[in-house]
C-alpha cells in the first residue's frame, strides 16, 4: 500500500505553496486507497513555534486532509537519532568537524577564473579539516562539534574507479528542476563535487534535516515522497543515506515551487500569501486548489 507524508517544519505558517504539496501529496496516496501521514520537523528547536504547530494541523484540517493522530513528531526522536549518529561514527563514516562558515568560505573563495561550488546545504565543503587517509573513530565522538559524513569514506567502499558510472539511482515521479525524470542516476563524481562532505549533525542541535528524514521516511514506512524541486538535489544525499544504513529508497515526486508575481519562491514570513490570509479573506478549500493549479 502507498505511504505518502507531508513533512512541514512549524517555523511559519503554511501558505500556498505548502498548500500545493500537501494537497499533491493527499492526492497521489488517496487515489489508491493509500495513506497520509504527518510529521512535524520539528529538530531545529529555537525557529519551532508551538502556535505554528497548531496552525498547520488547523490549515490542513480546513483543507480536507486527514491524518493519523498524533502526528509523528521529530522532537521525540532524538534517541534514535543519536544511535544511528553513533553507529555512523563508530563506522568510520563520520568526522568531527571545527570550521566555521567564515572558514569555510575563505577556503573556498573561487581562484582566477574558477567559481565556487554550491551543493544543497550551500557551498560544497572545501575539505578544510577533513582527516587525511581513512580515519579511525577509536574515541568517542566529541562534544560541541558538527559532524559531517566523510563522502571519500563513503565512496571508498565501492567500486569507483570509472566516476561517471551510476553508484546509485533512484525513481523519479515528477521532475527535477532540469526536467530530470525516470530513473536518476548519481555518480561518485556528482557526490564528491556537488554534494561533499555534508553535515550530519549539527553542533548546535546534534542532528540535521538529512539524516532525520531518511531515518523517518524509514520509520514510518513511507513508500512514496512527494515534495518540491528545492529538495531534488537534497535526495542524491538521501539516497545516500538509505543505502549506508540499509534502509529502502522510496519513489520520489519532486513538484514545481508556487512562486509570487515576481517569480521568487514563497517564504513563510511572506505572511501575505499564507492559506488562513486567503481563508479570512472568504476564500474555499477548492479556491485553493484552483490558484494552485490542482
Ligand atoms: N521539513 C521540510 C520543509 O518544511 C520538508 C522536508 C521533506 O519533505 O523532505 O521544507
Amino acid at each position: 500500500m502507498i505511504r505518502e507524508r507531508f513533512a512541514p517544519s512549524p517555523t511559519g505558517l503554511l501558505h500556498l505553496g505548502h498548500a500545493y504539496s500537501a494537497l499533491l501529496t493527499w492526492d497521489n496516496a488517496t487515489v489508491n486507497g493509500g495513506k497520509f501521514l504527518l510529521r512535524i520537523e520539528d529538530i531545529d528547536t529555537p525557529r519551532c513555534k508551538p502556535e505554528f504547530e497548531q496552525a498547520i494541523f488547523q490549515d490542513l484540517e480546513w483543507l480536507g486532509i486527514k491524518w493519523e493522530k498524533p502526528a509523528l513528531r521529530q522532537s521525540n526522536r532524538q534517541e534514535f537519532y543519536k544511535k544511528t549518529i553513533q553507529r555512523l561514527w563508530g563506522d568510520n563514516k563520520l568526522f568531527a568537524c571545527t570550521c566555521t562558515r567564515k572558514d569555510i568560505q575563505i577556503a573556498s573563495a573561487p581562484q582566477e577564473g574558477g567559481t565556487t561550488i554550491l551543493g544543497p546545504d550551500g557551498i560544497v565543503y572545501p575539505g578544510t579539516c577533513h582527516p587525511s587517509g581513512v580515519n579511525s573513530n577509536n574515541d568517542p565522538i566529541p562534544p560541541n562539534h558538527a559532524l559531517r559524513l566523510s563522502m571519500s569514506n563513503v565512496l571508498s567502499n565501492l567500486s569507483t574507479s570509472n566516476t561517471d558510472r551510476p553508484i546509485f539511482t533512484f525513481a523519479e515521479n515528477g521532475f527535477g528542476p532540469r526536467g530530470e525524470t525516470g530513473e536518476i542516476a548519481i555518480t561518485a563524481k556528482d557526490l564528491q563535487t556537488n554534494i561533499g562532505d555534508i553535515i550530519i549533525a549539527r553542533k548546535d542541535i546534534g542532528i540535521s534535516y538529512h539524516l532525520a528524514v531518511v531515518l523517518d521516511d524509514a520509520y514510518q514506512g513511507i513508500t512514496h515522497i512527494t515534495r518540491g524541486q528545492d529538495l531534488f538535489e537534497a535526495t542524491k544525499i538521501h539516497v545516500v543515506l538509505q543505502k549506508l544504513l540499509g534502509l529502502p529508497t522510496p519513489i520520489y515526486h519532486h513538484h514545481k515551487l508556487i512562486r509570487d508575481e515576481n517569480g521568487n519562491r514563497l517564504a513563510k514570513r511572506y505572511d501575505a500569501m499564507a492559506i488562513r490570509k486567503y481563508r479570512a479573506d472568504g476564500a474555499s478549500p477548492q479556491d485553493i486548489r484552483k490558484m494552485v493549479g490542482l
